[in-house]
C-alpha cells in the first residue's frame, strides 16, 4: 500500500513572475501527482499554490505556467512537467480558441475582410479586427505590453504612497464619470519612465499608467484629471486599439481575423513597445480632449485645466518636444479649443 504522502514530490526549477511584473525570481514548482502545485522561492518562501490555471508550451520557447493570484512560472528548458495538473493549453489561449468561429464565419470573415480592403481601405478592416476582437485578447495585450515596458522602459514607482493614493482617488472620481471600458476594467498603475518624461498612456483593456515625472511636474488635482480623463477616453472610445491595428501589419489582422490567435498574441507581446510610439490621429485626440474634458468636469473638477498642461509642456519643450506631445500631439488651436470647452460645459 502506497499511502498519499509517500508519494515522492515533482518539481521543477524555473523563474517566477509576480503578478502584473516582469520581475524574474528563482523559483521553484513542486506538486505531486494529481495534487496541488506550490511555488517557492529558493529560500523556500511560499509565493503561490493551487493547481495550475493552464500550461501553455511557446513553440520554440518556454513551457509557461498560470498559478493562482496571476504569478506565472517559467520552466527551466529541460523540466519533466508531464505529471504537472492544469490544463495544458494556457487559460489565455483555450479561451481564445473556445471564441474561434465556425468555419463558414471564418471564410466569410476573411473574404469580406479582402473586399473591404479593397473597397474601402484600412479602417474598416481594423472596425472589424476591433469587432471580433474577444476580452481575453484585449486583457492579454494590457498585460503583454505592461510586460515589456516593465522589460524595457519602466522602474517601479518613486512616488510615494501618500501621492498615490491621491492620485487613485481622482482616477476613481474619473472612472465613475466615464463611460465604461469596452474591454476589462480601468486602473491605474504608476511607473518611474525617465526615457519619456511627463506622459500618461492608457493600454486598450483599461489599463493607464501615469509617470513619475508627470507627477513631479504636475502638482494640481485639476491638471491629472484633465489628462487622467483624456487617456480614459482613449479608451472607452476604443482608440488604443484602433491605433496598435493600424499600426499593426496587415498579417496580424489577417491572423486575427482567420481565428488563429496563437502567434497573433506573440507579436502582440513582442510589439508591446509599438503602444509608446502609437501617435493619436488629430480627430481622436479632439475626441479625447472632449470627452476627456466632460468626464473631469462631471467628476468636480477643472478639466479645461488640461489645457495648462499643454502649455506647461510646450514652455518645457517647445511645440514639438518629446513626451506627451509626441504621442498625443498638439494639433494648432489644441489649446484654444479645450478652453472653449469652458463655455460649453
Ligand atoms: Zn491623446
Amino acid at each position: 500500500m502506497v499511502s498519499p504522502s509517500d508519494v515522492k514530490p515533482f518539481h521543477a526549477e524555473g523563474h517566477a513572475y509576480p503578478p502584473l511584473s516582469s520581475r524574474r525570481i528563482p523559483a521553484r514548482l513542486v506538486w505531486r501527482d494529481g495534487g496541488m502545485a506550490r511555488l517557492q522561492d529558493h529560500d523556500g518562501n511560499l509565493l503561490t499554490d493551487g493547481v495550475p490555471l493552464g500550461i501553455e508550451q511557446i513553440p520554440g520557447g518556454p513551457l509557461l505556467v498560470e498559478l493562482p493570484g496571476d504569478w506565472q512560472f517559467e520552466a527551466a528548458p529541460g523540466s519533466d512537467v508531464s505529471t504537472l495538473p492544469g490544463p495544458r493549453k494556457g487559460r489565455r489561449l483555450s479561451r481564445a480558441e473556445a471564441w474561434h468561429p465556425r468555419l463558414a464565419l471564418v471564410v466569410g470573415l476573411c473574404l469580406f475582410a479582402a473586399f473591404a480592403i479593397w473597397r474601402w481601405g484600412l479602417s474598416v478592416l481594423v472596425a472589424v479586427a476591433m469587432w471580433v476582437t474577444p476580452e481575453s485578447v484585449v486583457k492579454v495585450i494590457d498585460a503583454g505590453n505592461m510586460a515589456v515596458i516593465d522589460r524595457t522602459f519602466a522602474d517601479d514607482s518613486r512616488t510615494s504612497a501618500a501621492r498615490q493614493k491621491e492620485v487613485q482617488a481622482i482616477f476613481a472620481r474619473l472612472r465613475e464619470q466615464a463611460p465604461p471600458a469596452p474591454w476589462g476594467e480601468y486602473r491605474l498603475l504608476f511607473r518611474d519612465m525617465p526615457a519619456i518624461g511627463p506622459n500618461a498612456f492608457a493600454m486598450p483593456g483599461g489599463t493607464v499608467v501615469v509617470t513619475d515625472q508627470l507627477l513631479e511636474r504636475f502638482d494640481d488635482p485639476d491638471v491629472i484629471a484633465g489628462v487622467l480623463g483624456h487617456e480614459l477616453a482613449h479608451v472607452s472610445e476604443r482608440h488604443v486599439l484602433a491605433q496598435l491595428y493600424r499600426a499593426g501589419t496587415s498579417y496580424l489582422l489577417v491572423t486575427l481575423i482567420a481565428g488563429d490567435p496563437g502567434p497573433l498574441l506573440q507579436d502582440m507581446l513582442r510589439e508591446g513597445n509599438l503602444l509608446l510610439s502609437l501617435s493619436y490621429s488629430r480627430h481622436h485626440e479632439a475626441e479625447a480632449d472632449r470627452l476627456g474634458v466632460a468626464t473631469a468636469t462631471a467628476a468636480g473638477y477643472d478639466g479645461v485645466a488640461l489645457a495648462r498642461f499643454f502649455e506647461a509642456l510646450e514652455e518645457d519643450f517647445g511645440a514639438d518636444g518629446p513626451s506627451w506631445l509626441s504621442t498625443h500631439p498638439a494639433h494648432g488651436d489644441r489649446i484654444e479649443r479645450i478652453r472653449d470647452m469652458a463655455g460649453s460645459q
